[in-house]
C-alpha cells in the first residue's frame, strides 16, 4: 500500500515550511508529506488523491487565510476523505473560531502557534490522532481502478484482459453511484468526456484513460510491450498452450525464444473452469492455474513473454521477420505461429 498522505495548508510560506519540515522529521519514514499554500491549490490536491484512491490521514491546516478559510476548507475536503483526521492550526485570538468549528467541521484538535518544541506540543497529539485514525481505517485499494457499465463488453474485455494477465484492478460499476457513496464521489469528480466515454482507466500515478485499448492497457499496466532484443532464435505467436509449451521445449534446449501474446498467456485453455484430459493432471485443474504454471515454467527457462499483436511476416533471405501492432519488429531464424481459433 502507497503511504497515507498528511496534507499541511497554510498561506504563510514560513509557517509552511516549518509545519512541513517538523512532519518530515517524525512522519516521513510512513506517511507522504504534501503542502498547500492556498485553500485552492489543496483542494487541488485533495480531489487528485481522491482520484488516485490514495488515502489521506490528516489534514493539519491554518485557520486564517486569504479566500478560503482553515474550516472552509476542511468542511469541502471531509466530503471527499471522510476519515482523514482533522486538525487546525489558529492563532490565540483565533481560539474561540476553532472552538466553534470543532462540530461545523468535524475538527479533532485545535495547535496553537507557535507549537515549539513539536516533541511537546505537536507529536504527541498527531500521534494519537494518527494511531487512532490507523487502528479505523481500513487498508485501501491503490492499484488500478476500471469504471464502466457491468452490461458492456468494452468494460468486459479490460476486466478479463486485467485478470487473465493477473494483474489487481478495482471494479466500480457506474451503475451503483446512486447507492455507492465511494463511486458516486469519484464520478462527480469526473469531466463530462470521461463519464460519457466509458470504460475509464485509472491508474495508480494518476493518468486516465478512456476507453483504452488493450495494448495502451498493457503498456500501462506494467506488461511487456517490447521485446528486449531484435533476434531471436525462435518466435512464437500465440501463448496458448501450444505456443507455452513450444517456448518451453525452445527455452530448454538453450534456443533463445521470445512469446507473442496479444491477450494473456493460456488462450482458450486459460478461459476454461476445469480440464480433466491435460497430460500429468489426473485431478483435472483449471484453465488459469495450467496457464500460471505453465507461463512459470515458460519464464524458468528464460522465455521472454511479450503482450502485443503480431500483424505481419515476411522473409529475408534466412529470417524471418514479425511486424507487430506497434510498427517494431522481430527477427528470427524460426518462427512459430500458434495463433489457435477465435469463437464468433
Ligand atoms: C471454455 C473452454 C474450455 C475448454 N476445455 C477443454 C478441455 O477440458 N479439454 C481440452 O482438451 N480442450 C479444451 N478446450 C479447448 C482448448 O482450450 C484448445 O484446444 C486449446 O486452447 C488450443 O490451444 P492453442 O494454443 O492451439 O490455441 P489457443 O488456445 O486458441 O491460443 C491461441 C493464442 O494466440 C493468441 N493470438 C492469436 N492471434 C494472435 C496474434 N496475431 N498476435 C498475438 N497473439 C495472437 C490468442 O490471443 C490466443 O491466446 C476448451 C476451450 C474453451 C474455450
Amino acid at each position: 500500500m502507497a503511504k497515507p498522505v498528511l496534507l499541511t495548508l497554510d498561506d504563510d510560506r514560513e509557517v509552511l515550511r516549518a509545519i512541513e519540515r517538523d512532519l518530515r522529521r517524525k512522519y516521513a519514514s510512513d506517511y507522504r508529506v504534501l503542502r498547500a499554500e492556498s485553500g485552492r491549490a489543496a483542494m487541488e490536491i485533495v480531489r487528485e488523491l481522491k482520484l488516485r484512491n490514495s488515502a489521506v490521514a490528516l489534514f493539519l491546516v491554518d485557520q486564517r487565510m486569504p479566500g478560503l478559510s482553515g474550516v472552509e476548507f476542511l468542511e469541502q475536503a471531509m466530503v471527499l476523505h471522510p476519515d482523514a483526521k482533522r486538525v487546525l492550526l489558529t492563532a490565540y485570538a483565533d481560539t474561540d473560531a476553532a472552538i466553534a468549528a470543532i462540530n461545523e467541521a468535524g475538527i479533532n484538535h485545535y495547535l496553537l502557534k507557535p507549537w515549539d518544541p513539536p516533541e511537546e506540543h505537536l507529536y504527541p497529539i498527531l500521534d494519537d490522532l494518527l494511531e487512532d485514525w490507523r487502528a479505523a481505517f481500513p487498508t485501501q485499494f491503490d492499484g488500478i481502478r476500471v469504471l464502466g457499465n457491468r452490461w458492456s463488453p468494452a468494460s468486459h474485455n479490460i476486466k478479463d484482459f486485467l485478470a487473465r494477465n493477473h494483474v489487481p484492478y478495482q471494479w466500480l460499476d457506474i451503475e451503483t453511484a446512486e447507492a455507492h457513496t465511494e463511486v458516486r464521489s469519484l464520478v462527480d469528480l469526473l469531466d463530462e468526456e470521461e463519464k460519457r466515454d466509458l470504460p475509464l482507466v485509472i491508474f495508480p500515478k494518476g493518468l486516465r484513460l478512456r476507453q483504452p485499448t488493450l495494448a495502451e492497457v498493457a503498456e500501462h499496466a506494467g506488461l511487456k510491450t517490447r521485446a528486449a532484443k531484435d533476434f531471436y532464435d525462435l518466435a512464437i505467436v500465440g501463448g496458448g498452450p501450444a505456443g507455452l509449451a513450444a517456448a518451453v521445449y525452445g527455452a530448454s534446449e538453450g534456443v533463445r525464444t521470445v512469446m507473442i501474446e496479444r491477450e494473456a498467456p493460456g488462450g482458450q485453455a486459460g478461459m476454461s473452469s476445469r480440464i480433466d484430459n491435460y497430460l500429468g493432471f489426473p485431478g483435472g485443474l483449471s484453465g488459469g492455474d495450467l496457464a500460471r504454471r505453465a507461463v512459470d515454467q515458460a519464464r524458468s527457462f528464460g522465455v521472454e513473454i511479450v503482450s502485443a499483436e503480431a500483424t505481419a511476416v515476411r522473409l529475408d533471405s534466412q529470417y524471418r521477420i514479425l511486424k507487430l501492432a506497434d510498427a517494431t519488429e522481430i527477427s528470427c531464424h524460426a518462427l512459430l505461429v500458434a495463433t489457435g481459433v477465435e469463437c464468433r
